[in-house]
C-alpha cells in the first residue's frame, strides 16, 4: 500500500513507538465485552492491539484515505467504522456503558472535550492523549496559572488524572510539543449539583472571559454586592481563585434568584 502523507488540517501525528503504544493500551485496560470507541484511529497504531484484545470495537475517523485503509484491513465483524467528524458524532448511539479512547487531533481538542462531556452519562471512562499543556489545564487547581474555564467545566463532571507524558519522538511526524495521557471518569450524576448547567457554563465563561478583572466586574450581570455577601465570596477576587464548588453555589444562587424574581 502507498505511504499515507500526514495531513496537518486533521492534526495527524501517528504513534510509531511500540513501547509507548503498549503502555497506552495497558493503561486503557481493554477487556472482552467492553464497548470501546476510538476517535481518530489513523494508521491503526492503537486500534490493532485494541481489536486484538477486544475482538470488536468502534472507530470514528474523518479522513477518507485512512477510512479506505481501515476497510481493507478489518472485516466489519472486528471493526465498525463511523465515517465523519467526531465533533458531530452522536456517541449516544453506541449504547451504554461506553468507553472512549483516542490520540486526539490537537487542533480540535477543546471543542471535542466539550462535545464528549455531553455524553458523560453513557460513559464509563475516557482515556485520551492530548497536548500536555491542555492536560495541565484540565487537571489544574484553583489559584494556578493553568486553571480556567476548561478546568472548571471538566472537573465539574469528571474525576481526572494525568497518567504519563509522551515525548514528540514517539510520533511520525514528530509534533512540536510534549503530549500527556489523561483519564477521565464521569462523576455520579447526583454528585454534580448544578440546578442549571447551561447557567453554570455562562457564569464560568464570564468569570474567565477577562482574566485580569475581578468577579465584581465579570459577574456583574449575575450578582450584586448583597449576593456576594450572601454567598460569602469576596467580589475583589479574580475568577481563578474560586473552586468548582464555589461556581456551583453561585450558579444555584443565581438560579434561585431568577425563580423568586
Ligand atoms: N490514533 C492514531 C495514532 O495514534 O497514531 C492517529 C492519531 S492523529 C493525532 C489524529 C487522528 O484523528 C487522525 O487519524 C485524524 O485523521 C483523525 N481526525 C482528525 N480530525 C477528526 C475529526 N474531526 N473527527 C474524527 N477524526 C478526526
Amino acid at each position: 500500500m502507498t505511504e499515507h502523507h500526514a495531513r496537518k488540517r486533521f492534526g495527524q501525528n501517528f504513534l510509531s513507538d511500540p513501547n509507548i503504544i503498549r503502555k497506552i493500551v495497558d493503561a486503557i485496560r481493554p477487556a472482552v465485552g467492553d464497548t470501546i470507541v476510538e476517535i481518530g484511529p489513523g494508521l491503526a497504531a492503537m486500534t490493532d492491539p485494541l481489536v486484538e484484545r477486544l475482538g470488536h470495537m468502534h472507530v470514528v475517523e474523518i479522513d477518507r484515505d485512512l477510512i479506505a485503509r481501515l476497510k481493507e484491513r478489518y472485516t466489519p465483524e472486528r471493526l465498525t467504522i463511523h465515517e465523519g467528524d467526531a465533533l458531530k458524532f452522536d456517541f449516544g448511539t453506541l449504547g451504554a456503558p461506553l468507553r472512549v479512547v483516542g490520540n486526539l487531533p490537537y487542533n480540535i481538542s477543546t471543542p471535542l472535550l466539550f462535545h464528549l462531556a455531553s455524553f458523560a452519562e453513557s460513559v464509563t471512562d475516557m482515556t485520551f492523549m492530548l497536548q500536555k499543556e491542555v492536560v495541565m489545564r484540565m487537571v489544574a487547581e484553583p489559584g494556578t496559572e493553568e486553571y480556567g474555564r476548561l478546568s472548571v467545566m471538566l472537573q465539574y463532571r469528571f474525576r481526572m488524572a494525568r497518567l504519563f507524558d509522551v515525548p514528540p519522538g514517539a510520533f511520525r511526524p514528530a509534533p512540536k510539543v510534549t503530549s500527556s495521557i489523561v483519564r477521565m471518569v464521569p462523576l455520579p450524576p447526583d454528585q454534580l449539583g448544578a440546578q442549571d448547567e447551561a447557567l453554570l457554563g455562562r457564569i464560568v465563561a464570564a468569570a474567565f472571559g477577562q482574566r485580569r478583572k475581578t468577579l465584581r466586574n465579570t459577574l456583574r450581570d449575575f450578582l450584586d454586592e448583597q449576593d456576594f455577601a450572601a454567598l460569602g465570596v469576596d467580589p475583589g477576587l479574580r475568577g481563578e481563585r474560586l473552586s468548582v464548588t464555589d461556581y456551583v453555589n453561585i450558579a444555584n444562587h443565581v438560579a434561585k434568584k431568577g425563580v423568586s424574581a
